[in-house]
């Protein structure tokens, strides 16, 4: 049924660069098999799922819709994607994203602009927009994005769906295309916060490729987030409601809000007085990482090399113009300028400071309060094209999304509203380390 789907609206929605019907089936058949021979299956057996094309699988193409990767195929498979074979998942094919994950609105893709399904003159929102909108176009019912300053909350409230970004440390990046190493998270996207949560519980956990990933235990996260929320303290942040913020997204967001309230919520006002510089200290960190990270790219050890070149530097120089989109460019010059002596001090080592102090708040805050509700985007989905030669107006819609990156926390989406015009709005739920749990609590007050 979903590879009907997949056949009958892709053209519209361009959420796949890879989908291949014969593999689908084929993977299919050998879980029924396994079910008819009496051999156990995993949790997810049978369920397709669309994965971003920035994690590596053995075998299947893995492009980071980038033209330097163009023909890059894994020879090993990310700890994630091990992890949902063992469970039996079936790989429905590789959905669109920003090049390398830089971007808000999966324009920066290589290859194609993905549409957004409620209105196709929209974009999904990005840089996971192909999962995002794969999961609203019904091509798929879960996937899998990553979510480095709001690549996967945004999207998902651009399309109407669930979508997770976990504590650092909770999902293995192993197998991850980095693009800044101490902010990205890989994390489940669903038309349910129950769906989110077993996909969660399949991905989590402790994998000794990937020194980062915590070693705290996975809960049962589909029993323990139906307990009620009656009680529980909810964190508003009266700034978050300032200027820059669409009217529709607010009365939205606040209409959520009463529902908590209804099942015994709480309502607490608190401060986060550093998230201003947010967008500052993200666009340094996470550029200054970017460009470290992709200086593996030089037409030797991957993919892409330009063709005629005049000795060594001038390859590497033609490579990486040709190869890189705009956006990546931007990005990488950023990055280094922001990380060159003389500049170092002022810049990136600034930016980390900061980002001490957003995490020191989000500590204060979640000392009084469970979770923190916000919107999760300033606006609902633009229109294609919109922001596409105004990078700042473009980074400024990851203005709620990036401080939960800063600080390593947990943030959720869920779809709380629409627009009149009738594209969906988000609430983001934000709670402390390892708190996915509070988290899909709230969240499913809304199911
Ligand atoms: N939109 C943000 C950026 O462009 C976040 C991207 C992401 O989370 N991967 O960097």
């Amino acid at each position: 049924a979903f590879c009907d789907r997949i056949e009958a609206v892709d053209d519209k929605v361009k959420a796949f660069l890879h989908y291949d019907r014969d593999a689908a089936l084929d993977q299919a058949r050998a879980i029924d098999k396994k079910r008819q021979s009496g051999a156990s299956v995993g949790r997810l057996a049978g369920l397709p799922i669309a994965v971003k094309d920035i994690l590596c699988a053995k075998g299947m193409p893995t492009t980071c819709a980038s033209k330097m990767l163009e023909t890059f195929v894994p020879p090993y498979d990310a700890h994630v994607i091990g992890r949902l074979r063992e469970e039996d998942a079936v790989f429905l094919g590789r959905v669109n994203m920003d090049e390398f994950a830089m971007g808000s609105s999966t324009e920066n893709s290589a290859v194609a602009s993905t549409r957004n399904p409620w209105n196709t003159d929209c974009v999904p929102g990005g840089s996971s927009g192909g999962s995002a909108a794969a999961v609203a176009a019904c091509e798929a019912p879960i996937s899998l994005g990553t979510d480095t300053g709001g690549s996967i909350r945004q999207p998902a409230s651009y399309c109407g769906i669930v979508g997770l970004k976990p504590t650092y440390g909770r999902v293995s990046r192993y197998g991850l295309i980095a693009f800044a190493s101490s902010l990205d998270q890989i994390g489940p996207m669903a038309r349910t916060v129950d769906d989110a949560a077993l996909l969660l519980e399949c991905i989590a956990g402790h994998d000794r490729h990937d020194a980062t990933s915590a070693n705290e235990p996975v809960p049962e996260y589909t029993k323990e987030i139906t307990a009620p929320i009656k009680g529980l303290k909810v964190g508003i942040v009266p700034d978050h409601f300032g200027e820059g913020l669409d009217p529709e997204v607010e009365s939205a967001v606040r209409a959520s809000l009463d529902v908590l309230k209804d099942q015994g919520a709480e309502l607490v006002e608190i401060d986060l007085p550093h998230k201003k510089y947010g967008i500052a200290a993200y666009y340094l960190v996470a550029t200054a990482e970017a460009s470290s990270n992709l200086a593996r790219y030089d037409g030797v050890h991957y993919g892409f090399r330009a063709e005629n070149f005049d000795g060594l530097i001038d390859m590497y120089c033609k490579t990486r113009g040709q190869g890189f989109g705009d956006e990546v460019k931007r990005r990488i010059m950023l990055g280094t300028f922001a990380l060159s002596a003389g500049y170092r001090d002022a810049y990136y080592i600034k930016a980390l400071q900061v980002r001490r102090l957003i995490k020191n708040d989000f500590d204060a805050a979640f000392a009084t309060v469970d979770v923190i509700c916000a919107p999760t985007a300033p606006t609902p989905a633009f229109k294609i094209g919109e922001k596409t030669d105004d990078p700042l107006s473009m980074y400024l819609s990851d203005i709620y999304t990036v401080s939960t990156n800063l600080a390593g926390i947990c943030g959720l989406n869920v779809p709380c509203g629409f627009s009149k015009a009738g594209l969906p709005i988000g609430l983001q739920i934000q709670s402390p380390p390892f708190g996915e749990t509070v988290a899909m609590r709230v969240g499913r007050a809304y199911q």
